[in-house]
């Protein structure tokens, strides 16, 4: 009988002992035997042992015959022990014979969410946890107030809500310079209800939530609320645009203080996490400075009435917060602005301008966390094809960059590790509106978090983990999440051929689906030539390459190059770059890739900061009259055109003579912004050595937003001709 033979097909199917293909659990378990048989798991006893000789959060699985043996120290133990075996459980319902003891790298495991520039409801909050959930994430930084909007029920000031709560319309665009709006209010709060359902949720979750209260400045929904709470008492509209107010808590009256205890006092109520986050971030000051009350206070100190005398009475809020939120037990978390007052020690520090702030901290003994902008942004672009991405604030973070994120450096001592609490990623929501670009902006780069915030070092490998996610996008599939799929696509590395003196295009993708490519122009197809290599390519081709993928669909990648005499040529740099536009150099320079795009993130800017440029080609036997470089100006985001552009020639790579050099005056606030060029002309050489110098403006003008600090200068080409 057919049927007969079918059903004796399927017994035997389920019955072998065929070793499972993949085993795949992110993040990556500390020590995992795998076995060659499997048990069903409906068929199996499941004990659970509380086993107190392990390390909180830890645990252990072992996968037998007949039982599953699951042993944790804490809830969080078997929270994790679950979900790695439903990450382990295939689509027949079965599980390997495994053993496993797994344990967390780091204590604090966090991801943060800004509901204050777009608000998210509370199911929209309950999946961010679920989701953190299955990465085995601990701590949910909430940030739930800032100019653009009061998120939180304070039943002692209800303005707060009624009125800080609503923007009446929303930045276009970028948002933070020459502002156009949409017209559209946007608002919404959590109740206290709501706030206790979703501490609750997280709880049972293993996640601990910490609120933040950003203070003193990002306060503006705040004082729009309460006017009697700024310098100058007037009414300000809650903003729709992008950036810090000005407007901030007034440091001088006593009102301020109180408002912010009895509103801490709420909070606490609220949420039970020791920590309490209290922001501290970007502080504009000039209302301090013209504030006859702030200046009396100052005075009533004995702050010395130097260049730091406004950065030390924000240091005199942070410690009276600290202080007030001690007393009931608290302790306080601010970002690595709060560093530069004199503040307690007893501060943990949350570093995300770099890591510099972080060990900087950590040398003078405070906890820290680790968001770095470098590595942790999770509202930057995530693809260097910003054509196909939804509008992003900038920056670039790709999956690669944040799985290759290691908070400790060489230099650290045990003792200034130990300071070093955990790693967090931070999504900021000015230009995030939907649940599904919220997840778009999370995944995968959350499962890549997951493993830094999880693993040792040296248990990462960025390899096995791409392999891993074929796994991990069925579970986002079956959970219904969206998430980006650049690492399915082609991944390009333009460098160069020196040999044969063109660019050479390296491709990557995950897993071992076959890609195309064509030199011609035409359209690769599964017909077109296998990559197998990287490829160079020579004059007046074009690059164009595809993976092809069953269950993913794809797009095809395409490059053209801009031919001159400096391309492919070997290149060495002198000055170190800016770590966030880094991607590709020095080779980057000389790959005859140019950009069209007028964002920092797109395509291959490069970038210095304060710092000049200096790099040498060698020009191997060219001769050459002209050196010309690419710059993109953008100065309300300090991206400034060069000083001066100079040459130097030379035969043996170590004495230089100038061969020729202009000075540019610093640009002017009208001049408009855009992509620039400019150019050296000279009598033709044939000098092997050319020593290219770019200078950047090291302080930026006193109309600037931030007069004195150093300014960018972006790079895309350095052409000689
Ligand atoms: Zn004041």
């Amino acid at each position: 009988m057919k049927f007969r033979n079918i059903l004796y097909a399927i017994v035997l199917v389920v019955a072998s002992c065929t070793p499972k293909q993949d085993v795949h659990v992110i993040p990556e378990p500390l020590e995992m035997k795998v076995g060659k048989s499997y048990v069903s798991l409906s068929e199996v006893q499941l004990i659970y042992r509380n086993d107190d000789s392990l390390p909180n959060e830890a645990y252990k699985i072992s996968v037998r015959r007949n039982k599953i043996v699951v042993k944790a120290s804490s809830d969080n133990g078997f929270l994790y022990a679950r979900q790695t075996l439903d990450q382990l459980t295939d689509e027949a319902g079965r599980v390997p014979c495994v053993e496993i003891y797994d344990a967390p790298r780091f204590a604090y495991r966090g991801m943060h969410l800004d509901v204050a520039r777009h608000f998210f409801g509370v199911d929209q909050v309950k999946k961010y946890l679920d989701i953190m959930a299955i990465h085995k994430m601990n701590t949910f930084h909430w940030h739930l107030t800032d100019d653009q909007g009061w998120r939180v029920e304070i039943k002692r000031y209800p303005k707060l809500t009624e009125f800080g709560s609503m923007r009446k319309e929303t930045a276009i665009g970028k948002g933070w310079y020459d502002v156009k709006y949409d017209g559209i209010p946007h608002g919404g709060y959590y109740t206290q209800e709501e706030i206790r359902e979703i501490v609750a949720y997280a709880a049972s979750k293993g996640i601990t939530v910490i609120p933040e209260i950003d203070v003193p400045a990002h306060m503006l929904a705040a004082v729009a609320s309460y006017p009697e709470l700024c310098c100058t008492g007037k009414q300000h509209d809650v903003w729709g645009r992008w950036g810090v107010s000005p407007e901030i808590l007034c440091a001088g009256k006593e009102e301020s203080f109180e408002f912010l205890e009895n509103v801490l006092m709420e909070i606490m109520e609220l949420f039970p996490s020791e920590y309490i986050h209290i922001g501290g971030d970007e502080c504009p000051k000039t209302r301090w400075a013209e504030c006859p009350l702030c200046q009396a206070r100052m005075k009533e100190l004995g702050i010395a009435d130097d260049e730091k005398a406004l950065v030390n009475l924000q240091a005199y809020v942070t410690n009276r917060v600290e202080t007030f939120l001690a007393q009931h037990g608290k302790r306080i978390i601010g970002w690595d602005e709060i560093l530069e007052g004199n503040i307690s020690q007893s501060a943990t520090i949350m570093s995300w301008r770099g890591t510099d702030g972080g060990i900087a901290a950590a040398k003078a003994g405070h906890d820290v966390i680790m968001t770095p902008n470098t590595h942790c942004y999770l509202d930057y672009y995530q693809s260097r094809r910003i054509q196909d991405e939804p509008f992003a604030i900038g920056g670039f973070v790709n999956v690669e960059k944040v799985y290759s994120f290691e908070p400790y450096t060489p230099e650290m001592t045990p003792e200034q590790r130990a300071h070093i609490l955990g790693v967090q990623a931070n999504l900021w929501t000015e230009y995030i509106k939907t649940p599904e670009h919220l997840e778009y902006m999370l995944l995968p780069r959350m499962s890549a978090l997951s493993e830094v915030q999880w693993c040792a070092p040296e248990k990462k490998d960025y390899g096995r983990f791409l392999d891993k996610m074929s796994s991990m996008v069925k579970i986002y599939q079956k959970l219904g999440y969206n998430f980006a799929r650049h690492i399915f696509e082609v991944q390009p590395v333009i460098g160069v051929d020196v040999e044969n003196a063109c660019p050479q295009v390296r491709l990557t993708t995950q897993g071992d689906a076959p890609m195309y490519y064509t030199l011609d122009g035409s359209e690769p197809t599964e017909s077109s030539t296998l990559y197998t290599e990287p490829v160079s390519v020579r004059d007046g081709e074009v690059f164009k390459a595809i993976v092809v993928r069953e269950d993913i669909p794809t797009h095809v990648y395409s490059q053209s190059f801009t031919r001159h005499k400096a391309m492919g040529k070997a290149i060495t740099m002198n000055t170190e770059p800016s770590e966030l536009y880094a991607a590709g150099l020095p080779q980057s320079l000389v790959n005859g890739v140019l950009n069209e795009d007028q964002d920092a993130a797109a395509g291959e800017w490069m970038a210095w900061r304060g710092k000049p440029v200096e790099v040498v080609i060698d020009m191997n036997g060219e001769s050459y009259s002209t050196l010309s470089v690419r710059t993109f100006v953008s100065k309300w985001e300090d991206m400034y055109a060069p000083l001066g552009l100079e040459a130097y020639v030379s035969e043996d790579g170590q004495t230089f003579e100038p061969l020729a050099a202009e000075e540019y005056p610093i640009e002017e606030e009208t001049v408009p912004d855009g992509i620039k060029k400019y150019d050296l002309e000279f009598p033709e050489t044939s000098a092997r050595y050319l020593k290219v110098v770019v200078k950047t403006v090291p302080a930026l003008p006193e109309w600037s937003e931030r007069t004195g600090k150093p300014a960018y200068l972006f790079l895309d080409e350095i052409k000689v001709e």
